[in-house]
């Protein structure tokens, strides 16, 4: 993106993003994405932050996160709806870095307070399954279509698909799910049932 030289003013503005997105979580490459600062800007700001050098090497990165389970589905439905829910209120096709953090931290508010969390969920801390940097990925490939938000028409909740998938396998993270005998939550395209 073309912006005129950054002011004091944006500067500082950009910084306070960057300071909010280490502190939820994320990894130097992702800040540089979201905000207008350099790769070694964000490096020493992490350092700064969070007291340790950040993780190197690439992020880790799946395509296919969003259907591995029903738990990664739900929760991925529910921060992708808050930035789809903002980004019909905002005019501006450009990736906002104020709308992806509010999201997200909404997103965790709402995780947290789940009265009965599944055991995928309980094993996370704050029953957070996204981190903030493959939310990051997430965003971008709903934003490159590759991932669609779709109505069920069963239980009416709405959840996230692969573009890609034949629609048999675009499962309701709610109603196309059973538990075996763990207790762990299945698609049913995933039918390893002795008996039904
Ligand atoms: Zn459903």
């Amino acid at each position: 993106m073309i912006r005129s030289p950054l002011n004091r003013l944006s500067i500082g503005y950009e910084l306070t993003l960057a300071d909010r997105l280490f502190r939820l979580g994320a990894r130097p490459p992702v800040v540089c994405s979201l905000c207008h600062i350099g790769k070694k800007t964000a490096i020493r700001l992490y350092k700064t932050i969070l007291q340790q050098s950040p993780k190197q090497g690439l992020l880790p990165y799946d395509a296919y996160w969003i259907v591995r389970s029903s738990g990664n589905n739900s929760h991925a439905s529910i921060f992708l709806g808050l930035i789809d829910d903002f980004s019909e209120q905002q005019s501006q096709t450009d990736f906002n870095t104020e709308a992806f953090i509010t999201a997200y931290e909404l997103y965790c508010q709402v995780v947290a307070n789940n009265l009965r969390p599944s055991k995928q969920e309980a094993s996370a801390p704050q029953s957070v399954l996204l981190n903030i940097n493959r939310a990051w990925q997430l965003a971008g490939q709903l934003n490159a279509k590759e991932m669609a938000l779709v109505i069920c028409d069963k239980c009416h909740a709405r959840y996230v698909v692969l573009s890609s998938m034949p629609k048999p396998f675009q499962q309701c993270p709610i109603c196309d799910v059973w538990a075996d005998k763990t207790g762990r939550r299945r698609w049913t395209t995933v039918n390893t049932r002795p008996h039904d």
